[in-house]
């Protein structure tokens, strides 16, 4: 009985900020200071448990340099200030250019932070003094750190002892800095007993390192609602699937806040899910077309409006469990 009146108390309380949210003012006008997602890689060397990097279709490639200063520097014209690496589908690890192109971000004083998530796996291919000089403010860190097993079985591959190993120059170079980056670190919801996981030594050791910053720099993921890619990704058992929340005549959040620039240059209205970056939401390339044009043009006015009067909902957002009400 108990449990049906949690549940009941919890539905209302969603039912609350639901029917709230609507008529939040601005809820349904664009953002006047919107974000920048530059994907300045599409390649990642991890087949995590709930991505859809084995089903991306797309070239797996890096942003050509050209339209990377091209998107930053319309950017920079539109007085825009939130810029993320983070890509929809990469690890920008892998991307031969990342220091390059932070120092490029960096040389405009209006971005104040830059930063990106990432597992973590390939910080050794760049010099370590480099990427603290390149700019980088934050950085998210998907991992877990209950030993090699667990490790693959989450993210598809056996790479835990390096992760680690990155994890702890991390750690202790920015010690060394004074913490001038600010780390978070999320530990991947794993199928293993939580004692077990609080109880490995590797998660001890790094805590340790971490100091007193462990208990702000550390996140359980676990019992976290996750996506499953518009019904693209079959999620185990464990993993709890985010809710299908109902959206008629209410567009999503993302289409109101920003942009993503994804590796191959074409330019995607949600700035996080759009993982073969097709469809409605792809409002041009950033080789023809200006970022301020796409940004301010009908065709992304169209897709809100559509969406807001008629409840034309695009494709890729009707089944999808990212979409914000
Ligand atoms: S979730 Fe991130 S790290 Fe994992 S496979 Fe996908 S892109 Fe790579
Ligand atoms: S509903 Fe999903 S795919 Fe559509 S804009 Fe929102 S997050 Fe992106």
């Amino acid at each position: 009985m108990q449990g049906y009146l949690s549940s009941f108390f919890r539905g209302m309380r969603w039912a609350g900020r639901y029917a709230k949210g609507y008529f939040e003012p601005g809820r349904f006008e664009p953002s006047r200071d919107p974000s920048l997602t530059v994907e300045a890689t599409n390649t990642c060397g991890s087949k995590c448990i709930y991505c859809p990097n084995s089903i991306m279709t797309r070239e797996k490639e890096s942003m050509d340099m050209k339209i990377f200063k091209k998107t930053i520097d319309e950017y920079a014209a539109m007085g825009g200030h939130f810029i993320s690496f983070t890509p929809t589908i990469g690890d920008p690890l892998l991307d031969k250019n990342l220091i390059e192109r932070g120092r490029y971000v960096k040389q405009y004083a209006q971005f104040a932070s830059l930063g990106f998530f990432t597992p973590l796996q390939w910080l050794h291919r760049h010099d370590i003094n480099d990427f603290f000089s390149a700019g980088f403010t934050w950085l998210g860190i998907s991992i877990s750190l209950s030993g090699k097993e667990s490790y693959k079985s989450f993210f598809g591959v056996d790479r835990y002892e390096q992760t680690v190993k990155n994890l702890e120059t991390l750690i202790h170079e920015n010690n060394r800095r004074g913490n001038s980056l600010k780390l978070t670190i999320f530990l991947v919801p794993t199928d293993e007993p939580i004692e077990k996981v609080a109880k490995h030594p590797d998660l001890i050791r790094i805590k340790s390192l971490l100091g007193q910053d462990s208990k702000d720099c550390i996140e359980e993921q676990r019992g976290a609602y996750v996506d499953d890619w518009h019904g693209n990704v079959k999620l185990p058992e464990y993993l709890r699937r985010t809710p299908l929340y109902p959206r008629y005549f209410r567009p999503c959040r993302m289409l109101f806040s920003g942009l993503t620039v994804h590796s191959n240059g074409l330019v995607d209205a949600c700035r996080c899910h759009n993982f073969d970056a097709t469809g409605d939401l792809i409002l041009g390339d950033i080789k023809d077309t200006e970022l301020n044009e796409m940004w301010n043009g009908v065709r992304l006015k169209f897709l809100r409006d559509n969406w807001k009067s008629k409840s034309k909902v695009p494709d890729i957002c009707q089944k999808c469990r990212s979409y914000l009400y």
